[in-house]
């Protein structure tokens, strides 16, 4: 009887142990289709966000400092291509202060009413350099508006320097010279910063 018993454990016992072994199988076979499936979804998700940031609107605000005691904001839409290329139709502002005649330093006055103007206008920017995160774009535009009186054309030549961020945000730094057909200023040379978000 106690033999029996016994050998009727180690029967059990070993059975345990081939069903231990083809659930341990099988769950070898799971986990390598999980880890074959995770690859592929992670595969995806980095490839995803790299398409559709390919073919993407963004709206864009830069501020810039110009020379000579120049200041403007440029509002944008920017429709981007493919590899990068873009198009941007933009509104741009612009002041230029100087001393105040009056009292002979800057001031509010001076500085908002010595000289302002307007302009609206697209550019085309081709891609020059791609990196991971970032991308470099020549900008060539043109543009029509207006001063307090006189009407004005502009041309915009410019490069900028994109950095990608989560989301399809971008922040950019451009170097660029207006030129300005019939306003107070022929060239209009600076530095814009600015951020870019998507909008589709
Ligand atoms: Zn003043």
């Amino acid at each position: 009887m106690m033999k029996m018993k016994s050998e009727d454990g180690l029967l059990s016992v070993c059975e345990k142990c081939r069903m231990k072994k083809q659930r341990s199988a099988a769950k070898g076979k799971a986990n390598r289709l999980v880890h074959t499936l995770l690859l592929v979804i992670c595969f995806m998700a980095s490839m995803t966000p790299a398409v559709a940031q390919q073919n993407s609107d963004r709206i864009s605000l830069g501020f810039g400092c110009l020379y000579e005691r120049g200041l403007d904001v440029t509002l944008s839409y920017e429709h981007e291509t493919k590899y990068h290329n873009a198009w941007e139709y933009f509104a741009n502002g612009y002041i230029k202060w100087d001393e105040c005649a009056s009292c002979g330093h800057v001031c509010p006055e001076s500085f908002w009413n010595n000289y302002r103007s307007y302009g609206f206008g697209f550019a085309y920017k081709p891609c020059v350099a791609r990196g991971r995160n970032h991308h470099g774009n020549m900008r060539i535009g043109a543009s029509v508006g207006s001063d307090t009186d006189r009407f004005l054309g502009g041309i915009h030549l410019g490069y900028e320097h994109n950095y990608t961020l989560r989301h399809g945000w971008k922040l950019f730094w451009q170097v660029k010279t207006d030129v300005m057909i019939k306003g107070e200023d022929l060239f209009r040379t600076g530095i814009v910063l600015g951020v870019k978000l998507p909008v589709k």
